[in-house]
């Protein structure tokens, strides 16, 4: 038995960014630059545009040192939908697995949005989470949806398929559509110093970032069958696994979580809450019976 950790326990550089922006391109309250010139001032490394149904032309903006990364969230006819990391606009057919399969042609990341948005709560049905393969992940947490109907969160939708041997990542983005929405979630990536947008996408890709709202995670290191998350902030710092069954809590910046001998359980994951609202999460550790 091990665990798969999608983490580098020498990690060099941990970068921050977000993955779905709005500008004025669609329905965002600021220019592409003003956008990028705001993120820059946070102190972000990386920023994708990701405007309704187009791939916006980002040459001729200055990044301001930040790595840019083309997107576009695929919004009509479905559920929406990021590609990150767009070289072409790929169209929002309503069979939602073929847009999948473009984004995967294209070599981008494809993340479904905000699945408990609206007032039904329900914007993407759990079902078409489930019948959809071969996607990156979903926004566990989704910031224009703090103040629409819906609840911005989405770890429930997370843990039902996780619990079902799906192996997709957890996001955290602002969807800008105020200005207050700019900086209130976000994903941290671990790179080996690179700063370019290859290196960020595949941290992506390879589930190499936690997410978070506010808690910083200073460390993740997996030994053997042990897993130490450290936070920055004092935080409640819960272990999570299958079907949404708390293992382990503490209250602190530290928790060390070791794997049971004959788990019933096939995956696990931290989630830290700090002050107010703020949270981080990591991504799920896999437990492998193959030795
Ligand atoms: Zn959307
Ligand atoms: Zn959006």
């Amino acid at each position: 038995m091990k665990i798969i950790s999608p983490y580098r326990n020498d990690q060099a550089d941990w970068l921050r960014g977000n993955l779905h922006t709005h500008t004025t391109n669609s329905d965002g309250p600021l220019t592409p630059q003003a956008t990028i010139d705001v993120y820059a001032g946070k102190g972000y490394d990386f920023l994708a545009i990701t405007d309704h149904d187009t791939v916006s032309d980002l040459s001729g903006l200055d990044a301001r040192g930040m790595a840019l990364i083309p997107g576009n969230e695929i919004t009509a006819d479905g559920p929406h939908m990021l590609h990150i990391g767009a070289t072409k606009r790929v169209a929002p057919d309503p069979n939602r697995q073929r847009v999948i399969d473009g984004i995967r042609a294209d070599g981008g990341l494809s993340v479904f949005c905000h699945p408990n948005w609206e007032s039904t709560f329900n914007h993407c049905p759990q079902e078409k989470l489930e019948q959809c393969v071969g996607y990156t992940g979903l926004e566990i947490f989704n910031g224009v949806t703090v103040w629409v109907e819906g609840n911005p969160y989405a770890t429930d939708r997370w843990d039902r398929l996780l619990s079902r041997g799906r192996r997709i990542w957890g996001f955290a983005d602002d969807d800008c559509h105020i200005e207050t929405d700019l900086g209130v979630g976000w994903n941290v990536v671990q790179t080996d110093g690179e700063r370019t947008a290859a290196a960020i996408l595949d941290g992506l890709r390879d589930g190499r970032f936690y997410a978070s709202t506010g808690v910083t995670v200073e460390r993740i290191r997996a030994k053997k069958l042990t897993v130490e998350v450290r936070t920055r902030e004092k935080a409640k710092i819960t272990v999570i696994a299958n079907h949404g069954r708390r293992m382990a809590v503490t209250e602190g910046k530290k928790l060390a979580f070791t794997v049971p001998p004959n788990p019933d359980f096939t995956y696990f994951r931290f989630e830290c809450s700090g002050f107010g609202d703020r949270k981080a999460w990591t991504q799920p550790f896999f437990i492998s019976r193959d030795e």
